[in-house]
């Protein structure tokens, strides 16, 4: 079996002088299909150390269920290295609160700049477009979060009221992601629109074309170009991370089809669940960032949508992980990620994701 081989021959390195792994491909030597009653491809089998068969599974078996099952079995293989993770940030976040964005903890560029004021305090925002992805998962005060925002007028930074801004909207030339730029009048957006082309937009326009592509798991706003596309029962949908990809398995009970790309390199991983499991991983050798914050009381949580991510292998994780030296979490497998999402109670989808009042963190 193609999708086996890399994941015994990463058992075979890893845990060398500990676990014997021998791979037999049954094409070729039909014999040993006799002598194990292999039924069918692939096969695991589990020997003890006096080669007495303890378990035995059929079908793909990810490494980390191989790991598992031996755990289970009573048999201790030591610690498996390849896990990656870091739990303290690698520098100290020394940017003004006002100055980093409240969903995606990146920085805020002054012509770029939505502020939303609220009685807790201001919310700010590095884009229209985060905007847009935090209206898309409050669950109450939508209408007074949008009479309260204001956005910084691309050509001087002075504050308008969103709803009132009218805005150029255009494509990045490599990617077809949207360009937003707001403007306090239509005749300054005429002018930037003579030199740097687009449409001009109205609030209302621009509010049902952000929000009209959303997560199939958590139902925020995403662009196409930044998502995973997921094919639920033939439905095209997004995961705007690749986490809440594989929660589209969870949310809808279908089985599922991921397409998603390595978060350093861009290559394609493509991941199909059947009931509720990982079937089929491409590259084999892919692995899962699951970023978390520790609170102060020692627990840890989700550090939501954008600091999760699938890597083509662990060492693109690790270098990209080393280039974010703000992201605290852990290496694991892309099994487990869905399995997290299966975990979830209808109730718990419900509220994935979402934020229960506009307020700063
Ligand atoms: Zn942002
Ligand atoms: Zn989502």
């Amino acid at each position: 079996c193609k999708q086996m081989a890399p994941v015994l021959q990463g058992l075979k390195q890893d845990f060398a002088g500990r676990l014997e792994v021998e791979f037999i491909d049954v094409w070729k030597n039909p014999a040993a299909a006799d002598k194990y009653r292999i039924r069918v491809i692939p096969t695991q089998i589990f020997f003890s150390a006096d080669g007495k068969e303890l378990f035995r599974h059929e079908g793909f078996f990810s490494r980390e269920d191989i790991l598992a099952k031996w755990r289970d079995l009573g048999v201790n293989l030591g610690g498996d290295a390849q896990t990656f993770q870091r739990w303290t940030a690698a520098k100290a976040d020394t940017r003004s609160p006002a100055d980093i964005c409240y969903m995606c903890d990146g920085d805020i560029a002054p012509n770029q700049r939505v502020t939303v004021k609220t009685p807790k305090g201001d919310v700010h925002l590095c884009s229209m477009h985060h905007y847009f992805v935090m209206i898309s998962c409050l669950t109450a005060d939508v209408e007074s979060t949008e009479a309260n925002a204001a956005i910084a007028d691309w050509a001087n930074g002075a504050m308008i009221p969103v709803q009132s801004a009218v805005y150029l909207y255009g494509f990045e030339e490599n990617t077809g992601r949207p360009t937003i730029k707001a403007f306090a009048t239509r005749q300054a957006a005429l002018a930037e629109r003579s030199v740097a082309g687009g449409s001009l937009l109205d609030y209302a326009t621009l509010r049902n074309k952000e929000l009209a592509a959303r997560c199939g798991f958590c139902d925020r706003a995403v662009y196409p170009e930044d998502a995973a596309v997921v094919i639920a029962g033939g439905v095209h949908t997004w995961g705007c991370c690749s986490h809440c990809a594989m929660g589209v398995a969870a949310r809808t009970g279908l089985d599922i089809e991921v397409h998603e790309r390595d978060r350093l390199t861009g290559e394609p991983i493509i991941v199909r669940t059947l009931q509720g499991s990982v079937v089929s991983v491409e590259p084999p050798t892919a692995v899962a960032w699951y970023g978390q914050r520790t609170k102060p009381d020692g627990t840890r949580v989700s550090a939501g949508c954008f600091h999760q991510g699938f890597f083509t292998t662990p060492e693109h994780l690790r270098q990209w992980v080393e280039a974010h030296p703000l992201e605290t979490g852990e290496m694991i497998t892309i099994q487990k990620a869905l399995a997290h999402k299966m975990a979830l109670s209808p109730q718990q989808i419900q509220k994935a994701c979402k934020i229960g009042e506009c307020a700063p963190k």
